[in-house]
């Protein structure tokens, strides 16, 4: 197999850019979509799978290299697995996540007075490559928790400051960068598609 060398990292948002960069070896040259001023697609699809092909082939052939590109979200049971494929819609235009983290206690509290007694939760991602040949390789990443019943800590991004992950009781933004990118669902995700790196 053809090790990849160098890849588009499919993404606007910068929290997973230096995410996924940081998962990929040193040694792959790393582009963004920034670099040649290219906006993100609209995520038509119906699924993390299908929103990720979308942005994974829409990259790719506007620069002709091999592109990665993750879908993700939170699913929270007690919302019928909402926010979903449109946990960074509830951010707003301005990706305001203190206001998607607002409609998501609000949600839980119109649901159930006790909802944290009632609460599982997990982050999915599904990383998806394309080749400019066409070919295509996706995998996603699982990771279980539930909903902290405040925002607690001060690092990562999105709706870290709520999830904690099951077996810890530190939310993902209470952990050391390092120790988050080394368990969460887009490291997950990336073990099933290291071996077209190394
Ligand atoms: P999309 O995949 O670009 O549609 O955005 C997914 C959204 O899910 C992000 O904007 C984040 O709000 C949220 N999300 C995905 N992964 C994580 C994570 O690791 N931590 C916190 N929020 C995440």
């Amino acid at each position: 197999m053809i090790k990849i060398k160098e890849i588009l990292v499919g993404t606007n948002n910068q929290g997973k850019y230096k995410e996924i960069c940081d998962l990929l070896p040193k040694n792959v040259k790393k582009y963004s979509p920034k670099k040649f001023n290219i906006s993100s697609p609209r995520e038509i699809g119906k699924s993390f799978k299908d929103n990720s092909f979308i942005k994974a082939s829409f990259f790719s052939k506007k620069t002709n290299l091999v592109c990665l590109s993750d879908d993700s979200g939170l699913e929270i049971d007690l919302l019928n697995g909402e926010p979903g494929i449109f946990s960074s819609r509830w951010a707003g235009k301005k990706s305001n996540f203190n206001l998607a983290i607002k409609k998501v206690f609000k949600k839980m509290e119109n649901k159930k007075k006790n909802w944290y007694n009632y609460n599982k939760a997990r982050f999915i991602c599904c990383l998806t490559i394309f080749w400019p040949s066409g070919k295509i390789y996706s995998s996603t990443g699982i990771i279980n928790g539930k909903i902290s019943n405040s925002k607690k800590g001060k690092n990562g991004f999105g709706y870290d400051p709520i999830f904690i992950p099951t077996g810890y009781n530190q939310t993902f933004a209470e952990m050391k960068y390092k120790k988050k990118i080394s368990i969460d669902h887009r490291y997950k995700a990336y073990k099933k598609i290291k071996k077209f790196f190394i």
